[in-house]
């Protein structure tokens, strides 16, 4: 059987190319290994307006945010947003997956379910991919092999590719009985239960809430992500708040930040979660996967259709890439700077900087948790109290 792309993973990010390839006449096949698209559930469901209206699946929206109340360790709440000015969609990650694979069938995409690679080998023609499909060994033949297969992903570890630089653990729990701001999300920080990150409260409608929070496995100190949840439900501060939940289901997966160096081979390459894409500020990776696409699809079509897919012809496509990779590092740099401090007492400080009308108003104007770098920067620029962080800053994003 020949296509002219095999995409590993039917995910948001492999559905959203799969789109792309076949509504240009692109034969393309997904594999998935699940029975089912959309399942497990690993994520917050959080999906920004611009990511929302390149698959204009607003029916998968549970809930649209307008801010965060931001909560420092000792409990300063800085509101960040305004009501009535959308931030961020909270999607049914099942049916927003299902949606976005419907799409790439509806353009002419096939996809096979119980179905993944146990062998593929590149020849000069095109690629030779040994798929298990419900128990049985078929023999494909591509043009291109892309791996859209996740934070593990299969396609990464065959070929050799490298591992993105950060690997954060996130659990969540979906949670009823507890009450809020519906259109605000709430995010706490302090290291008893987020060391270095923050855990969250997002909420999904119908007095239901996702509760969760992630960390880089070096702060956990030995404890478990799910301690850590367990120890903000419990914390002093916070245990009244978090009275009344019932719990529904519970998860826990990997958040992989920062891009590989060269995530392509002769005919092979890796895209979404499975090159590192997600965000080191927020661990958001649907956005910047349909970013990536939108950068090279046009390049990467013709590259198709002609058959110019050396790692050489791949590189020039995916140049845009190391944009992105850039602007990963300077966020991971600011984001070391201002927000994960293993000391609470120096945390709670930034608070205090950030707790005044001028600053809450400068955030709400040029704050944008898509590009954070531009915010960090306003901010070390013209506010005298993170001066001092500056130097720091400025050698940190110099050589980020
Ligand atoms: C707790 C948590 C919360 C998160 N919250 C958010 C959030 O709010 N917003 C956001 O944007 N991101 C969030 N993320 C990250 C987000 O889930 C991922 O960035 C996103 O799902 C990446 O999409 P993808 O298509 O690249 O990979 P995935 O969604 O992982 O899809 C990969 C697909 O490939 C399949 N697959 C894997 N291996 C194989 C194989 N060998 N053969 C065949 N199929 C295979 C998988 O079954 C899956 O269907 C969160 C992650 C976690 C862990």
């Amino acid at each position: 059987m020949m296509y002219q792309v095999v995409i590993v993973g039917a995910g948001p990010v492999g559905g959203r190319l799969a789109t792309e390839l076949a509504s240009r006449g692109i034969s393309t096949l997904m594999l998935e290994e699940h029975a089912e698209i959309g399942r497990p559930f690993q994520c917050a469901g959080l999906v920004n307006p611009p990511a929302m209206n390149m698959v204009n699946l607003h029916d998968t929206i549970l809930q649209s945010v307008d801010g965060a109340l931001m909560h420092s360790p000792s409990g300063i709440m800085l509101p960040v947003g305004k009501d009535g000015r959308v931030r961020t969609h909270v999607v049914c990650r099942k049916r927003f997956d299902q949606g976005v694979v419907a799409q790439a069938m509806d353009a002419g995409a096939h996809l096979w379910l119980k179905s993944k690679p146990i062998d593929a080998s590149v020849t000069t023609d095109g690629v030779i991919v040994k798929v298990e499909r419900e128990g049985e060994i078929i023999d494909l033949t591509c043009g291109l092999l892309v791996g859209a297969d996740g934070a593990h992903s299969w396609t990464r570890r065959h070929f050799r590719m490298g591992k993105p630089k950060e690997m954060m653990i996130g659990f969540q729990a979906d949670v009823s009985g507890l009450t809020g701001k519906d259109n605000w999300l709430e995010m706490y920080t302090g290291k008893d239960f987020a060391p270095g990150f923050f855990a969250w409260v997002i909420p999904t409608g119908n007095n239901t809430h996702r509760v969760g929070m992630w960390a880089r496995p070096q702060d956990l100190d030995g404890r478990s992500v799910e301690e850590c949840y367990e120890s903000l439900i419990s914390h002093d501060l916070w245990k009244k708040r978090f009275a009344g939940m019932n719990e529904i289901a519970r998860y826990c997966g990997p958040v992989p930040c920062g891009t590989i160096r060269k995530p392509f081979k002769d005919r092979v390459m890796v895209i979404g979660d499975a090159a590192g894409m997600a965000k080191p500020t927020t661990g958001g990776g649907i956005g910047p996967g349909f970013r990536q696409i939108e950068a090279i699809i046009d390049k990467l079509s013709v590259a198709i259709i002609k058959d110019k897919l050396s790692s050489s012809d791949l590189e020039k496509i995916c140049k845009p890439f190391k944009a992105f990779r850039k602007e990963q590092d300077r966020a991971r740099a600011l984001r070391d700077l201002l927000v994960t401090i293993p000391d609470d007492d120096e945390l709670d400080s930034h608070f205090e900087m950030f707790n005044r009308p001028e600053i809450l108003d400068l955030i709400n104007s040029v704050g944008d948790i898509e590009h954070p770098v531009p915010l960090g920067m306003t901010l070390l620029r013209k506010v005298p109290e993170f001066r001092k962080l500056a130097i720091k800053a400025g050698f940190k994003l110099i050589f980020a």
